[in-house]
């Protein structure tokens, strides 16, 4: 057992080697001792800190919780609290108390306050919460960077991030340019741009970002007064910064721009902090490559890759504009269709490589005729068109044309051969009314007759519509002597019955069979024969030439029910006033049973015209010839409207078919318009059948006839018999 002067040595040695610095305050909070530990964690001798109150040690903002672990210890015997304590040199320490109350302890008489310094666990932790924060805004960065199409929103985005997360007073990002001299400011305060007074500054001025963009390599500067490697630049002065951190923006392998941080305090950066901001530098990067990447994209998807000029998109995109500006100023523009002479025979013989030089120089000549506010593109292989803005007059544009063909006929050496080039150029003046596409197509026309008349000529497009006007002529012309010709052919297409699946009629379909053009489809020339009322005897001759095929093809089907006929009737025949007598005439010639014969017409008619349509119908259904109503579902009658007239059946438009079982609205449509019919005791017939699908969900909704490809294209009459169970006219099988 040790006597009282060796315990008391070994208490003095253990309270002067522990960690804690173990101090005593009396009731008012007051220092009435302090362990030589002090020394050690706050840089204090005790007795420096004996006599003195315990809380101006501590920081001001910790003080109240202090003051409250105090009473609450005073009152119930002990209290822990955790606080920031002063230390001799100025820092502040952050420190554990654990406090017990010894007063009525003798040899104590005061609060026993055990002090543990838990700064470097503090650390510690602040610095691990700050690079999750910083890893969570990398992360957020990165989403962000996928989703925002616009470089700017997202530069923006990471400047506010880096702020905020090294809780710096500054960040920026500079873009080098073409000019060594310069760098852009990409985005920062509108103050620095005021400084900089617009978003060009010198890259003196910006020394550390003008050291990475050189090195290539981040750097921190903790503090300016210290750093050796460049100049802090007179901007970093200006606004009082001090220390910094930067790192360089990396786009397709090229240092191409740099994220700089300042402050304006001094700053320990930890790595954490410079790779994090690295990490923000490398997003920036990857953006600007991903818009670079989409730049070029669409710089390729608007210009022609062999000559870099402007393809047809881009070009009708500023002749649009051009309209607009054209019609403002009251200026007209000019479109210039340029076709070279003879490109073929040219790329064929000096090869397609060289070719493209040729259309290069071919190119660049263009585009020294023009003015550079003026438009050159190419449209196809040999095909130039020019744009050129406020011209005045057509004349103007015949001597940009006149130029135009003197300076490609100037001799060109390609692959040690010279070359002449000749182009013809067609010439169309921007009114305000047309369109881009209307007028190219117009330069492209009057281009392609200039041609026509020889090589190495323009011509104008007013003379392109005199030249429609021949076209439709010489059409009309042709049309008008279709039927003396016999030119005109009638193709079937079977309908059938959608219960058993036979064929149970036929519609009849009009072609011309024309001289140079081969079969026209009757889109191409039925509304012109209804304009010239040249319908009427070609829509005759259809109606007899039907009936008269139907009638024969019945006498050949044996035991077969006859089969009925559609004919198709126009407006314009219908007005006709002699038509019921020669349908009745025609049925009478062909011995066509009436019966047979269905006429079908369009809703427009009946509500153009509805008494003529009363009279007209009337008559036909007193002959007993069937009327249908076409394209049903097109116009906008109602079948409501449609029961005042003498209408037998409805064939619904091919648009609704189309849309079966694929577009909610058109079954729903094609349902209803079943049922209303089939109430009204109408017929319905479905047309444009093209699939299986059609037929089972045409047959569930109750259809009654069906027509279209599925089964069988219109076809000529020799063609279409073995499909109806025609039997062969004898006279054939004798020459088969
Ligand atoms: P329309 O009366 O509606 O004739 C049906 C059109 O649909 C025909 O075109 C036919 O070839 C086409 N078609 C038939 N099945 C299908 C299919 O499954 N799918 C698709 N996509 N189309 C199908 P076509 O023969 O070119 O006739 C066009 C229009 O010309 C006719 O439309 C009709 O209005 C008119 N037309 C034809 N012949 C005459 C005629 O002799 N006189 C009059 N006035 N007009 C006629
Ligand atoms: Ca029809
Ligand atoms: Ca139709």
């Amino acid at each position: 057992m040790a006597d009282q002067p060796q315990l008391a040595r070994r208490y003095e040695a253990l309270l002067r080697n522990s960690t804690e610095v173990v101090a005593i305050l009396d009731a008012n909070g007051t220092i009435t001792y302090m362990s030589p530990a002090a020394q050690r964690v706050f840089g204090y001798t005790p007795d420096a800190m004996t006599g003195v109150p315990g809380f101006d040690f501590i920081h001001p903002d910790d003080r109240a919780e202090a003051a409250a672990a105090f009473r609450g210890c005073v009152a119930e015997g002990s209290a822990r609290c955790l606080l920031r304590a002063r230390h001799a040199d100025g820092s502040w320490r952050w420190i554990e108390e654990t406090m017990v109350n010894c007063t009525d302890e003798p040899a104590i008489g005061g609060i026993v306050v055990n002090n543990r310094d838990v700064t470097d666990r503090r650390l510690a932790e602040d610095r691990l919460a700050a690079r999750t924060a910083q890893q969570s805004a990398v992360a957020w960065l990165g989403m962000l960077a996928l989703e925002t199409p616009d470089r700017d929103e997202f530069v923006r985005a990471a400047l506010e991030v880096v702020v905020t997360a090294l809780d710096v007073v500054h960040a920026i990002v500079f873009e080098a340019t073409d000019d060594a001299e310069w760098v852009r400011v990409r985005a920062s305060s509108p103050e620095l741009e005021r400084m900089c007074a617009g978003d060009l500054v010198r890259r003196e001025s910006v020394a550390m970002t003008s050291y990475i963009l050189d090195t290539g390599e981040s750097v921190t500067v903790d503090d300016r007064r210290v750093e050796t490697r460049f100049p802090w630049s007179k901007l970093a002065r200006a606004w009082s910064f001090v220390s910094a951190i930067g790192a360089p923006i990396v786009a397709n392998g090229r240092c191409h721009g740099v994220l700089a941080l300042h402050h304006r305090q001094a700053r320990a950066f930890t790595a954490d902090d410079r790779s994090f901001v690295e990490s923000v530098a490398h997003l920036l990067g990857w953006v600007n490559e991903r818009a670079a990447y989409e730049e070029e994209t669409r710089h390729r998807s608007l210009h022609d890759a062999a000559t870099g000029l402007p393809n047809r998109e881009l070009f009708c995109d500023r002749l649009d504009q051009a309209i607009v500006r054209a019609k403002r100023r009251k200026l007209p523009s000019a479109v210039l269709s340029i076709g070279l002479d003879r490109f073929q025979v040219i790329n064929d013989s000096i090869g397609h490589a060289n070719g493209d030089l040729v259309l290069v120089e071919v190119a660049r000549r263009l585009e020294g005729c023009v003015r550079a506010s003026d438009t050159v593109g190419r449209l196809s292989g040999d095909q130039f068109i020019l744009l050129c803005e406020e011209l005045r007059t057509p004349e103007r544009a015949a001597r940009i044309a006149e130029k135009i063909m003197a300076r490609l006929s100037e001799p060109l050496v390609i692959a040690k051969r010279e070359i002449s080039l000749s182009a013809s150029i067609g010439i169309a003046m921007v009114p305000a009314s047309s369109s881009a596409e209307q007028l190219i197509s117009e330069a492209d026309a009057a281009m392609h007759r200039a041609k026509r008349r020889g090589h190495g000529g323009y011509e104008l497009v007013d003379e392109a519509l005199r030249d429609r006007a021949v076209l439709r002529l010489e059409l009309e012309e042709g049309l008008r002597h279709a039927v003396e010709r016999g030119e005109l052919r009638v193709h079937y297409q079977p309908v059938v019955d959608l219960g058993c699946g036979s064929p149970v009629g036929v519609e009849a379909l009009v072609r011309w069979q024309h001289p140079h053009q081969g079969l026209v489809a009757p889109s191409s020339f039925i509304p012109l024969a209804e304009e010239t009322g040249l319908i009427v005897p070609m829509g005759r001759w259809v109606l007899a030439e039907a009936c008269r095929t139907v009638a024969g093809w019945n006498r050949r089907r044996g035991d077969l029910p006859p089969l009925d006929v559609a004919v198709n009737l126009s407006t314009r025949q219908l007005a006709d006033p002699d038509l019921v007598e020669v349908v009745a005439a025609t049925l009478d010639e062909t011995g066509l049973p009436a019966e047979l014969l269905c006429l079908e017409i369009t809703e427009s008619f009946l509500m153009q015209s509805p008494d003529r349509g009363s009279e007209v119908l009337g008559a036909l259904h007193r002959l007993g010839v069937r009327i249908c109503v076409d394209d049903f579902g097109t116009g906008y009658s109602s079948l409501l409207y449609l029961r005042s007239f003498p209408v037998d059946s409805l064939k619904v438009d091919r648009i609704f078919v189309a849309g079966l079982g694929r577009n909610a609205e058109d079954t729903a449509i094609v349902r209803g318009v079943i049922a209303l019919a089939h109430s009204l005791g109408l017929q319905v017939i479905a047309e444009g059948v093209e699939d299986r699908g059609q037929v089972e969900d045409l047959r569930a909704l109750s259809c009654d006839l069906g027509q279209g490809f599925h089964w069988a294209r219109p076809l000529p009459a020799g063609k279409v018999e073995a499909l109806l169970g025609v039997r062969a006219e004898p006279a054939r099988v004798a020459a088969s």
